[in-house]
């Protein structure tokens, strides 16, 4: 099954939601494509990644089920675990990735969030809203989740998978009953795997070609609407291994100098997709296949 994820449901000012299957939803923060998953078991409902923190992403999930909750992190960071700490449990997180999340630095992230919202939205679209709540607020409590864990939903499962790479606790959670693989920013059409929380291309690779056995039949990642099937991993396996590091272009991004947009050696990049990465966009959407990389290994 490839799945077709239409007619966004809006929820409120801030919340739509997409149904996936019976009693699997995806929730999209201001319409856009920062996703919050939720899946719905018998006993326990699943909530992974919790959006940028604007709204009331509790009471979203609340407006779809009444189960008892189980919050998961697929990574870090802080568009993936801006609402944790509005929920008042705790969250499983990668352990690798707890620390980063303890010391990371919100409010000015935030505030530029913030400022992102206004822009676009318009000034009546924080009106209400408790800004320095918002600012200061931390990533909530963390417990470690360990690659090779099982949660049982009551009817439903989730494995969870270690997918280092974009960042060094990055987890895979696998829906087995309905085949969807949930990655978070590791499976994109250009994964990030740069700057300071971040893993190499050969742990990167390893954690994929963990991945690659598994029989799901959709991939849905953090930030697209859109699912990529199976064979988008061995895809993602084949760039990574043959990037060309040497031949990659400048990421324009002040977080890593040494920051390169590669390519595989077998499908250079057009001129126009040269100037699109020079123009600073580095290809998040379905049509550039590449991997950041800020050294050769
Ligand atoms: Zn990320
Ligand atoms: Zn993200």
């Amino acid at each position: 099954m490839n799945l077709a994820l239409n007619q966004q449901v809006i929820l409120d000012s801030y919340f739509s939601y997409l149904k996936v299957a019976e009693g699997v939803y995806r929730i999209l923060v201001d319409r856009k494509y920062c996703n919050t998953e939720l899946i719905i078991g018998n006993e326990y409902a699943a909530v992974i990644d919790c959006g940028l923190g604007f709204g009331d992403l509790p009471a979203a999930v609340r407006a779809l089920t009444d189960k008892p909750l189980i919050l998961f992190n697929t990574h870090s960071h802080i568009d993936h675990i801006g609402g944790n700490a509005q929920f008042g449990i705790p969250v499983h997180m990668g352990s690798e990735d707890i620390e980063a999340a303890k010391h990371a630095e919100y409010s000015s992230f935030r505030e530029h969030l913030m400022e992102n919202r206004i822009h676009s939205l318009g000034p009546d679209s924080v009106v209400g809203m408790d800004t320095h709540e918002f600012l200061h607020r931390g990533p909530g409590e963390m417990v470690p989740c360990e690659d090779g864990e099982v949660f049982d939903l009551g009817g439903r499962t989730l494995k969870v998978f270690a997918i280092p790479g974009h960042s060094r606790g990055g987890r895979a959670f696998y829906l087995e009953e309905e085949k969807i693989l949930y990655t978070g920013d590791a499976v994109f059409a250009c994964t990030l795997c740069f700057g300071p929380g971040s893993s190499g291309r050969k742990a990167y690779i390893e954690g994929l070609k963990r991945l690659q056995h598994l029989p799901f039949t959709d991939i849905l990642s953090g930030h697209y609407i859109e699912p990529f099937n199976h064979a988008f991993i061995d895809k993602a396996i084949h760039t990574a291994e043959l990037a060309d590091f040497e031949t990659g272009i400048p990421l324009p991004n002040p977080i890593d100098s040494n920051a390169r947009v590669c390519f595989p050696k077998d499908t250079p990049p057009t001129p126009e997709i040269i100037e699109r990465i020079r123009q600073g966009d580095h290809g998040l959407d379905n049509k550039v296949w590449a991997v950041v990389l800020s050294s050769p290994e």
